[in-house]
Parts: C-alpha cells; structure tokens; sequence
C-alpha cells in the first residue's frame, strides 16, 4: 500500500496507473477505522482492479467545533489496518490541500437536505458534497462505496453526482454491528464503559419497531414506544426518531402495502450522539 498525502503525488501516482487499471473503487472516510469501514475496502476490492481509501476529517461538514475537535484520530493504526486488508493507495491530505482557499460553494439539494440529519446539523450535507465532490474530482473512481449507516448521506452523494453529472457509480454497503447490534461507528470509542453498554438499546428499539409494524402498530404508536423507552433513562437523550418512506427519505404518516419504510434515529447517550436505521 502506498501512502500519499499531497494531491500532485495522487495524481502523477493514478494516471500511472490508470493506463494499467480498468477501474478505481474509491472509499472516502473520516478515520479511526472499524470493521464497517473495512467492509466498503472489501467490496472496493472484490469489484475494482485498485481500491484508494481516503482519511481526511473534514472541518466543513462539523456544525460543532467541540465535535470536531474530539473526533479521535489514530492515522498510525489506520494505515495498519488498511495495509492488512489490501487496499492499494491510502490518501491522508491536510486541510489546506483539500482547501487551500475557503470553500463557498452551496449545494442546492432540496428538501432532501431539510430533514433529519440535515435538519439537526446545519451545513453538515453542504459540508458533505464539498469534500466528496473534491475527492471525486482528485480520484476520479469507477464506483465509490458508501455505508448505508449514513443512510440520508447515501442519498445526497448519489444527488452529488447526478447533478454534476460524473460516472460514478455510488455504491451503498450494509450496516456493520457489533455483536450486541450497536452500529459499529468511530464515535463508539468515546463512549464510557456504562454509555456504552446503555447504547445496545438503540439498535434494539430499531428492531423492536420492525416488530411493532410486523404486528399492525401504527406509526404514531411506534413513536409513542420509542420515545417512551428513551426518556425512561436519563443517559439518553433523543434527537429524533422519524419513520420515512426509504425511496424519497420523506416522513411517512402511514404504512402502505406498496410502498417501503425505513425508521432512523439520532440519539445522545451521555454526550456521544449517535445515528442508526433499519429499513422496516
Ligand atoms: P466515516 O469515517 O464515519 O465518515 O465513515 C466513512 C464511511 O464508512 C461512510 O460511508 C460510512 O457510512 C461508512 N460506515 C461507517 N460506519 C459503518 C458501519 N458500521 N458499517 C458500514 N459502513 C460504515
């Protein structure tokens, strides 16, 4: 695996490569690296000739500098890991190589960015479209892989490239969990021992609310339960929980047979906030 940092070496390094490849997987992510993210490696792998991974913690898309500033970082590791699991290229770039001037570009994509994550972090998707967009425009992948735990992300960087019109294929991966079902995620790790035994019961009630449509429960009564459960205990704290219709993300107010749900939730247990969904 080769480790590249400046955006001039990527570039001299992949149109080398590029007479000899047929295809780049690209996976762009923010570091401290779990399995999850070593599945999307996986996947780059099986269908491309040359994976790049990219760990690049982007200020832009933090509407809190406190998050920011404790996203943990442990390039050392990373590098490890991704070298053990055969990826080809690693990217790290520093923030002025990324942004050597402001980035003032705003996206535009429409109600898609107004809900959910988007509505509880301003600026976070805008964020999210500079940096993909840039690294697309370095990488210039075949097919880039994305995990579904971000699911509302999915979303807007597959509007990313149909508004700008590139040949990437977007690439949506399965949800990694540990094994008491906590989406595995780089924040985990600055859970407490008890935060993180309480934050099992996120995926739980994801589950529990498959259940409670499986047995006719309405909408309104599986938000009923899931708030109740969450204010029960003092550790969490909930940000939303929303059932949408899993095609256009947009609230749903009924189940209907023809169409299919999927419920996501951003909670806090202690001061980590954490996201999860289940299609239902
Ligand atoms: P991040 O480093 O959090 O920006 O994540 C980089 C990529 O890994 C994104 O596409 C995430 O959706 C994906 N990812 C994060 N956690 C998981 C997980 N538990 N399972 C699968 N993919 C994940």
């Amino acid at each position: 695996m080769i480790i590249i940092t400046k955006i001039v070496d990527l570039q001299v390094f992949l149109s080398k490569k590029i007479s000899q490849t047929k295809t780049i997987g690209f996976v762009p992510t923010m570091g401290a690296l779990h399995l999850g993210h070593l599945s999307l490696i996986a996947q780059s792998k099986k269908q491309c000739n040359l994976t790049v991974c990219s760990i690049f913690v982007n200020p832009t898309q933090f509407n809190d500098a406190t998050d920011l500033k404790k996203y943990p970082r442990m390039p050392k590791k990373d590098a490890e890991l991704l070298k053990s699991v055969g990826c080809d290229v690693l990217f790290m770039p520093t923030v002025n190589e990324i942004y050597p001037t402001k980035d003032t570009r705003q996206f535009n994509f429409g109600y898609l960015d107004t809900l959910l994550e988007g509505a509880n972090r301003p600026g976070h998707f805008n964020g999210v479209a500079q940096v993909v967009s840039r690294l697309f425009e370095l990488v210039k992948p075949t097919k880039a892989f994305f995990g579904s735990k971000d699911y509302q992300q999915v979303m807007i960087v597959k509007a990313l490239v149909k508004q700008l019109n590139l040949p990437i294929k977007i690439i949506a991966c399965p949800i990694l969990r540990e094994k008491d079902g906590l989406a595995m995620s780089s924040r985990n790790m600055l859970l407490s021992p008890t935060e993180r035994k309480a934050a099992k019961l996120i995926p739980l009630l994801m589950q529990q609310s498959k259940t409670l449509k499986k047995e006719g429960k309405t909408i309104a009564e599986i938000k009923h339960y899931i708030k109740t459960e969450l204010t029960n205990h003092t550790i969490y704290k909930l940000n939303y929980f929303a059932i949408c219709n899993a095609t256009t993300l947009k609230n749903a107010k009924k189940f209907t047979t023809n169409n299919t749900y999927v419920a996501l939730i951003a909670c806090y247990v202690g001061n980590i906030r954490l996201i999860d969904n289940l299609e239902l």
